[in-house]
C-alpha cells in the first residue's frame, strides 16, 4: 500500500520510495536497519550542535513533565521570559523585542506586519512597498513567497503573490549596481517604501549565492539614509552558520528587525522569533485595541521549544561552539584549495561553515536532472547531499568530523566522474 503521506519539495513519481530514518546522534542518521548516513546538510540548514544533544534533550524532556503549551495571549511563562532575555543579549544592537512563532515564514510574515503595522500606526500608511533582492528566498507562504526570488516553484501562485521591487543580486565585480540600484528604487519612491528585506551575506535557497559583508553595510546605509526599514532574515544564517553568531556582525550592521529560526534550539523543535526595536513595539502601544500588533499562531512560545532554545544558548556559553566553528571553517578552505584547480568545478565558494560549488554541466537550474542524480549518489555512499541545481553545498553541524568532511569531499570531488558528466 503506498503511504497516505505527500512529502515536502518531493516529486514523488520520482522519488517512490522515502529513507526511513530511526534515530540520530551528532552528525549521523541511522536508518532502521542500522545503516549511517552523514548529515552533511544539518536535516535542511538547521542542526547546529549535532542531534539529539543531551543538554536539548534533557531540556525538553524536563519542560514536557511540566508545562506541555499555554496560549501566549495574556499568559507568560519562565522559558519565553528566559530566552528572551538571552536573545536580547544575543542579538545585534538595539533588538529589544522578541515576538515568538514557530517557522523561519512566519518569523519573515510578521516582519514584514511588524514594518507596515509600524508605518500604519504612525501616520506614513502610504509606506507600504518592500524591496527585495534577486535570487532571495524567505520561506513558502503566500507573503514570503512575494517577496521571494520568482520562479517554476512559485508559478502556479503567482496571481497572489505581491509586488515588489527587485535589486540585482551583487555578483562579483558588480556590487555597486546593487548598491545603486537600492539608492535609485529608494529616491524613485520616495516615502513608499515601507522595508527592505534581505538574507545577509548567503542566499540559501537561492543556490548559496554568497556577497560581501561591504555590500550588506553599504545597503543598511541606504535603507537609513531614506527611513527604510532594514529586515535581516538571519533565518538561515544566524547560530554561527556563517562563522560568527549573526551574518550581520561580520557587516558591523544591527538590522531594524532580525528573523531568526533554524538554529534557535539547535534544530531540535520548531522555533522562531522576529526581534526588533523598540520602536515597532511603541508604535502598537495604545490604549486603543484598533492599533495592537494582530498577530499569532496557536503554538506561540510553545514552553517545550522554548526550554530547548533556552538550553541551546546555555551550550553556546558552555561549551567550545565557536571552536568548533572554527575548524570547521579551517576544513572547509582547505578543501576547497584542493579542488580549485579541478575543471570540473567552478565558483566555488564559502562563507563560514557553509561550502558550495557549481559543477560544470550544460543542464543548469534547480529542475537540472543532475541534481538526483548526484543525490542518490551521495546516499548510496551514506551520505546526505541534496544539491541545488549542479549547486552542490556542504552545511554540517559542527560537531562534524575532520574524517567525515573528508569523506564528504572525496565523494564530490569523484562525482562528475562517477555520473560520466
Ligand atoms: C528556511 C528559510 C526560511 C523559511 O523557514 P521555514 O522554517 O522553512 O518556514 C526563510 N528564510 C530563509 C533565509 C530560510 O533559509
Amino acid at each position: 500500500m503506498s503511504s497516505p503521506i505527500w512529502h515536502p519539495f518531493t516529486q514523488h513519481a520520482l522519488i517512490p520510495k522515502m529513507t526511513k530514518v530511526d534515530r540520530a546522534e551528532g552528525a549521523y542518521l541511522y536508518t532502521p536497519e542500522g545503516k549511517r548516513i552523514t548529515d552533511a546538510i544539518s536535516s535542511w540548514w538547521v542542526v547546529t550542535h549535532g542531534h539529539c544533544h543531551p543538554a536539548l534533550v534533557e531540556a525538553a524532556r524536563e519542560q514536557a513533565g511540566k508545562l506541555d503549551q499555554v496560549i501566549f495571549a495574556g499568559h507568560t511563562h519562565n522559558p519565553a521570559e528566559q530566552l528572551a532575555e538571552e536573545l536580547v543579549k544575543l542579538a545585534p544592537e538595539g533588538l529589544s523585542k522578541v515576538f515568538y512563532s514557530d517557522s523561519g515564514s512566519t518569523a519573515v510574515e510578521v516582519a514584514l506586519k511588524m514594518a507596515l503595522g509600524y508605518w500604519h500606526n504612525i501616520g506614513e500608511a502610504q509606506r507600504q512597498k518592500i524591496v527585495v533582492m534577486e535570487h532571495s528566498y524567505h520561506g513558502d507562504t503566500i507573503g514570503t513567497m512575494s517577496a521571494g526570488e520568482r520562479g517554476v516553484y512559485n508559478q502556479a501562485y503567482s496571481p497572489l503573490l505581491f509586488d515588489v521591487e527587485t535589486i540585482p543580486f551583487p555578483t562579483p565585480g558588480k556590487e555597486a549596481e546593487t548598491v545603486q540600484a537600492l539608492e535609485d528604487i529608494l529616491t524613485d519612491n520616495q516615502d513608499k517604501v515601507a522595508a527592505f528585506i534581505v538574507e545577509p551575506l548567503v542566499l540559501g535557497a537561492g543556490g548559496m549565492m554568497m556577497y560581501s559583508p561591504e555590500v550588506l553595510k553599504n545597503l543598511k546605509i541606504i535603507c537609513e539614509k531614506h527611513d527604510v526599514v532594514f529586515i535581516a532574515d538571519e533565518v538561515m544564517t544566524g547560530w554561527g552558520r556563517t562563522g560568527t553568531m549573526w551574518a550581520c556582525d561580520q557587516a558591523g550592521i544591527a538590522p531594524d528587525i532580525m528573523c531568526t529560526s533554524k538554529g534557535l534550539t539547535g534544530g531540535f523543535m520548531p522555533l522562531a522569533v522576529t526581534m526588533c526595536q523598540d520602536r515597532f513595539f511603541d508604535a502598537h502601544y495604545s490604549q486603543d485595541r484598533a492599533r495592537m500588533f494582530f498577530h499569532s499562531s496557536s503554538y506561540t512560545a510553545n514552553p517545550i521549544a522554548c526550554a530547548v532554545a533556552y538550553a541551546n544558548t546555555g551550550i553556546w556559553k558552555d561549551e567550545p561552539v565557536q571552536e568548533r566553528i572554527d575548524t570547521v571553517v579551517k576544513h572547509h578552505t582547505q578543501h576547497l584549495d584542493t579542488l580549485k584547480d579541478n575543471p570540473q568545478f567552478e565558483n566555488l565558494r564559502q562563507c563560514g561553515t557553509i561550502a558550495a560549488m557549481d559543477i560544470k554541466v550544460s543542464d543548469q537550474g534547480y529542475l537540472s536532472n543532475i541534481a538526483p542524480q548526484l543525490y542518490d549518489n551521495f546516499q548510496a555512499q551514506g551520505l546526505l547531499l541534496r544539491p541545488l541545481g549542479n549547486t552542490v553545498y556542504i552545511m554540517p553541524p559542527y560537531c562534524v568530523s575532520s574524517g567525515d568532511l573528508n569523506e564528504i569531499y572525496e565523494a564530490i570531488t569523484n562525482a562528475p566522474k562517477v555520473l560520466g558528466l
